[in-house]
C-alpha cells in the first residue's frame, strides 16, 4: 500500500474539513488521495460537517431592464427577455428597419449569410439583381421547368424556344 498510514490520512482529512469549510468531500479526497465515500465517512466518524455549506449566490441583474433578480435567470419577466433577444436590422435593398429574434436571424443565417432582407420580396429583389433576374436560381430544375413553361405560353414549340432562352447572346 502506497501513501501515509490511514490513520494520519485520517487526521489530515479532519484537518483539511476544519481549516476550509468550503472544500468540498470530493476535493478532500482529491488532496489526500482517497475516495469520497472514504472521506464522508472519516468525517462522520469525527463528528464534522460532511456537506459543505452552499455558498452564497452573486446577485444577479435582469439582461434588459437591470432588475435584481430573484430567481436563477437572466430576465426578470418574459417581456424583457423578448425585448432582449429582438435586434433591429436593416434591409440591404429596400434599407427600412425591421425588428428579428436572436432565433429567427440565426435560422436565416444559412442562406445568403451576409445579406439581410426585411421581407421575401426584398430577398427575392436582391437574388434577381444578383443572379440576372432569374428565379429560383439555388433550384435549377424548377428555373428550367418555367422557362419551358415561359416558351411554350409564347407560342414556341418546346425544344427550340429553350434552347433560344439558355444560349447567350453573343451581341457586341
Ligand atoms: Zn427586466
Ligand atoms: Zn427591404
Amino acid at each position: 500500500m502506497k501513501g501515509p498510514p490511514p490513520s494520519m490520512r485520517r487526521r489530515r482529512i479532519a484537518k483539511l474539513r476544519s481549516e476550509n469549510p468550503n472544500l468540498s468531500g470530493a476535493d478532500i479526497a482529491r488532496v489526500v488521495g482517497v475516495c469520497r465515500e472514504r472521506v464522508s465517512y472519516v468525517l462522520m466518524v469525527e463528528g464534522l460537517a460532511t456537506k459543505v455549506p452552499p455558498a452564497p449566490r452573486p446577485h444577479r441583474y435582469c439582461l434588459n431592464c437591470g432588475k435584481e433578480l430573484i430567481k436563477n435567470t437572466y430576465f426578470c419577466n418574459r417581456d424583457c427577455r423578448s425585448a432582449a433577444s429582438r435586434m433591429t436590422l436593416v434591409c440591404d435593398v429596400c434599407g427600412s428597419h425591421f425588428e428579428r429574434t436572436r432565433g429567427e436571424i440565426r435560422k436565416s443565417r444559412n442562406i445568403h449569410s451576409s445579406h439581410t432582407f426585411c421581407s421575401k420580396r426584398c430577398q427575392g429583389r436582391w437574388l434577381g439583381k444578383t443572379y440576372g433576374g432569374r428565379r429560383n436560381v439555388p433550384r435549377p430544375r424548377e428555373s428550367n421547368r418555367e422557362v419551358a413553361l415561359g416558351s411554350e405560353a409564347k407560342g414556341g414549340k418546346g425544344g427550340s424556344g429553350i434552347l433560344k432562352h439558355l444560349t447567350p447572346v453573343a451581341s457586341t
